[in-house]
């Protein structure tokens, strides 16, 4: 049957918990990831170890035949809300007795991942308020926090909020800075120490007229420049009931893979924001944003790697609030959200991060 990323997490600690703590065990489960037949294979020690072996749909399990070696354990690090471990995996292939040459490190954290979207709003008063609103919340989830506010006021906010909050810039320019003005460079949110910016928002793309070729320019240039992105792709409404959501998503995504590395993806997330979704109250239903996202890491994982495909993490855009966010977090292929309008309120954003608790 086939599994999430997250399933497949959970499937690998269901397949060795038991051996937790005991000095040797080795189990063996054949599943279906992403299209391909995966043999996880399991040594414990005092600590759990975990292996996850991969072949090609013409691998089967049987004639397969796997070992371990001790170099090749690795040691389950960092994880998901709610204790759903994510393991660091190498994959390693071995095929009627071969050992393939290649070896496959997944690197990504997966860590759930929410971005407060600040937009074109606030005023030094109420910026400061947020700050203070977003410093005091409790923000008990296992998650990772981005907040991405308006250029001018971007050092004050870095200055006041405290960890876990991270910083994005909303946009940068394509290239070197120079004669472009009203622009920012890359190289000055680098300066600055800016971590993340938001590129391909489609407020960007409808008003200000961003293609998809130039968000894939934009976005391979920031991250040459040491600026980590999160690519916003999604379909208006009419795309959408013209049936061409996932046709749309994908010409976007093309565009930034034709630009980048498959190393790159280690610094980039995918958000999903559906045009119609965005600002308007209509939020996707979890089934509709599910459905998306898994036909995203679908793609990734033909045309950039089963690897990649894996451990990149899809936020979902357009309309999460308080009261929908623990409900969307549930669905497998929903690694995060980027909040527009629910982010300008501080109690509202905390209950979105900690929506992370919910994430499977
Ligand atoms: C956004 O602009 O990225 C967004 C998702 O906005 P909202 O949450 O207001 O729909």
């Amino acid at each position: 049957m086939p599994v999430s990323p997250k399933s497949l997490t959970q499937k690998i600690i269901n397949s060795f918990g038991a051996f937790f703590g005991h000095k040797q065990a080795e189990e063996e489960e054949e599943i279906i990831y992403n299209k391909q037949k995966w043999i996880i294979i399991g040594s414990a020690h005092k600590t759990m170890m975990m292996m996850t072996m991969s072949f090609n749909t013409t691998t089967t399990a049987s004639n397969a035949s796997c070992s371990l070696a001790s170099s090749q354990k690795t040691s389950v690090r960092g994880g998901r809300a709610n204790n759903k471990l994510r393991a660091q995996k190498h994959a390693i292939a071995r095929q009627n007795g071969r050992r393939a040459s290649s070896l496959v490190v997944c690197d990504g954290t997966g860590k759930f991942v929410v971005g407060g979207n600040w937009k074109c709003n606030g005023t030094i008063d109420s910026i400061d308020k947020l700050c203070a609103s977003l410093n005091s919340g409790k923000i008990t989830a296992d998650v990772e926090v981005i907040c991405a506010p308006p250029m001018v006021y971007i050092d004050r906010v870095q200055s006041k909020l405290k960890a876990p909050y991270q910083i994005a810039a909303q946009n940068c320019w394509v290239s070197k800075g120079g004669a472009f003005t009203g622009e920012v460079s890359a190289e000055m949110l680098k300066d600055a120490n800016i971590p993340w910016v938001i590129l391909g928002h489609s407020e960007r793309r409808s008003l200000c007229g961003e293609t998809n070729e130039f968000v894939g320019l934009k976005t391979k240039y920031a991250l040459d420049t040491g600026v980590k992105v999160v690519a916003c792709i999604g379909e208006s409404l009419a795309q959408r009931e013209a049936g061409d959501t996932l046709n749309v998503c994908f010409a976007q995504l093309k565009a930034i893979v034709d630009c980048v590395t498959e190393k790159d993806w280690e610094n980039i997330i995918i958000a999903y924001e559906p045009v119609w979704a965005i600002g308007t109250g209509k939020v996707a239903t979890p089934d509709q944003a599910q459905e998306v996202h898994a036909g995203v890491r679908k793609w990734m994982n033909e045309n950039v790697s089963a690897d990649v495909a894996s451990k990149v993490r899809i936020q979902y855009g357009g309309s999460v609030n308080a009261g929908n966010c623990d409900e969307l977090a549930t669905k497998p292929d929903i690694d995060g959200f980027l909040v527009g309008g629910a982010s300008l309120d501080g109690e509202a954003f905390v209950k979105i991060c900690n929506s992370a608790a919910h994430s499977k």
